[in-house]
């Protein structure tokens, strides 16, 4: 009986071989396992990281993974806030929903809509783009300003995490920010001095 092969044997195998032990498929493209392994492999992965959340809040903190904070809600309020959990805030989806429709689709030369991804020219046209970073700005700007609402409105927060709570929405605004930066890098826009209007 021939000796199994081993990972290395599979990976470096011309034409390479699923690295799961005794498969014959060859891996998915970019990958090591086949997408049987894969979806195996994900989902095992998925169990481990419910188990060590499940772990977290059975001893009384964060659901988020390397926060360590003590929590008697699922995240604590900072990653709550990070992760635009914000549920105590209404939602307003409906102009967000929109932009990311629009920034998704287009029409094309028959006057059918494509989405994103179908289109055979590669990049998207620079209307597009534009919907599209706009659109994330708008979602990161509100999540920014919910989060601040959030944190503001929280009770009994230790300085330290209120702190953290800020920062945490805060980080949403920066993100919109540097969207904003490679937006205005596209057009060649540097920051205009500000003046006065003066024909009133
Ligand atoms: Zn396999
Ligand atoms: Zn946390």
């Amino acid at each position: 009986m021939p000796e199994p092969l081993t990972y290395l044997d599979r990976k470096t195998a011309e034409p390479p071989l699923c690295t799961y032990p005794g498969c014959r498929n060859a891996p998915a493209l970019g990958v090591q396992l086949c997408p049987r392994h894969r979806r195996k492999q994900n989902r095992r992965q998925a169990e481990s990281a419910r188990r060590l959340t499940a772990g977290r809040r059975r001893a009384g903190l964060c659901a988020s993974p390397g926060c360590g904070a003590k929590s008697e809600t699922y995240y604590c309020i900072a990653c709550a806030i990070s992760k635009g959990r914000l549920s105590t805030v209404a939602p307003d989806n409906t102009l967000d929903k929109q932009a990311r429709l629009a920034a998704r689709t287009k029409v094309d030369p028959t006057g059918r809509t494509r989405y994103h991804g179908q289109d055979r020219t590669g990049t998207p046209p620079a209307s597009l783009r534009d919907a599209q970073d706009v659109a994330e700005m708008h979602r990161l700007l509100k999540m920014c300003g919910d989060g601040l609402v959030m944190a503001r409105a929280a009770v009994g927060l230790s300085k330290v995490q209120l702190r953290a709570a800020f920062h945490a929405a805060l980080a949403h605004g920066d993100r919109a920010a540097r969207l904003f930066e490679d937006m205005a890098t596209r057009y060649g826009y540097t920051q205009q001095m500000l003046v006065p209007d003066r024909d009133e």
